[in-house]
């Protein structure tokens, strides 16, 4: 059998550092995006990459263990300087051997199957629009346009215990497998990417071509692809193009969740990076993270309390949906006892 073959590209963007990695090492290939002020994105995307090519080279290791123990490497090194605290990264990785791709997911980095001309996304976005598509309130296309896509729930690093998403599909010889950073899936669509893949069956060429496409079209974030050929004969292409992506969709207020709202409003939330709010109808606190570029990019309830918002007078739920901002977790924590000690039979 023939290895696998495969090409990997990666782009600055318009940013000051790449804090995108990725790994190329058959069988194991994986794309990780480091969150967190200054260089501390950086620190966390290397740190991942660098124990989960070593856990998996040395030890042999199976690769959601591989990538629970890159969560430990970067949180305790977060832990040990303040300057990383609260870094964290994406990381999206797949062994591809023996006909299956065993796939370890976390964040919004995204993993893509090509056969017969189509192409199929194997991640969910571990976002807070992502979680909308899940729960049908917005379409994927729309997702994909909100000014908000990349608002993560969760990420590599961020908590000392990671719940990673691994599954295993099948591969056919001939399929391709595309991973890449959300750099790239912010400027392309889905059938943009398709019809460069579908064009160009080299994978280095391929993989230079997408990162080239999402630079052209204006990406302002890192872009990374890592794209590999399977060895065999590709089955051939029977698609029917995918659905042109609206362009410039404006979506419906009334879609927009409440931490969305607040982060939409401005700058509180770097500001006061903890805050009081709703989350699936109770009253929680928030903690958003800042990410490498301007804004929030990681969101995280780290205390939810009893409270129903819908039992609250109209005018405080009001107030908790847009989002009450505090000082810091003391602060917010003051808040939520205050709620509960004057509308104490709902806590
Ligand atoms: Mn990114």
């Amino acid at each position: 059998m023939t290895d696998p073959s495969h090409g990997a590209a990666t782009d600055v963007g318009r940013r000051e550092t790449n804090q995108d990695y990725f790994i190329v090492q058959p069988p194991l290939y994986a794309v990780a995006d480091g969150m967190g002020g200054h260089r501390a994105g950086d620190v966390a995307s290397r740190t991942a990459v660098e124990v989960i090519s070593e856990k998996i080279r040395d030890q042999h290791e199976a690769l959601a263990e591989a990538v629970r123990e890159a969560n430990r490497a970067v949180h305790d090194k977060a832990g040990s300087d303040p300057k990383l605290r609260d870094m964290g990264t994406t990381m999206t990785a797949v062994i591809l051997q023996d006909g299956r791709a065993q796939l370890v997911h976390v964040g919004d980095s995204r993993a893509y199957l090509f056969r017969a001309g189509e192409l199929e996304r194997l991640t969910e976005d571990h976002s807070v629009v992502g979680r909308m598509v899940r729960e049908g309130r917005i379409s994927a296309e729309e997702a994909d346009q909100h000014p908000q896509r990349s608002v993560l729930e969760k990420a590599l690093g961020v908590e000392a215990e990671l719940d990673v998403d691994s599954h295993t599909v099948g591969t056919e010889p001939g399929d391709r497998i595309l991973l890449c950073s959300d750099g790239l899936t912010n400027v392309l669509a889905d059938e943009e990417i398709q019809a460069i893949l579908a064009d160009e069956p080299n994978p280095e060429k391929a993989a230079k071509r997408l990162v080239g496409e999402a630079i052209k079209g204006g990406a302002n974030d890192n872009v990374t692809t890592v794209v590999v050929n399977l060895p065999g004969e590709p089955v051939p292409a029977t698609a029917r193009p995918l659905k042109k992506r609206r362009k410039g969709r404006v979506i419906a207020a009334a879609v927009l969740v409440a931490v969305l709202a607040l982060l939409v409003g401005g700058r509180a939330v770097l500001v006061a990076p903890w805050w009081v709010g709703e989350d699936r109808g109770n009253v929680v606190i928030f903690k958003g993270v800042e990410g490498s570029f301007a804004g929030v990019k990681f969101v995280r309830v780290v205390e939810r309390s009893e409270v129903e918002v819908a039992t609250l007078p109209e005018a405080v739920a009001d107030d908790i949906k847009e989002g009450i901002p505090a000082e810091d977790r003391m602060d917010a924590e003051q808040i939520v006892r205050n709620f509960k000690r004057q509308f104490g039979d709902s806590a």
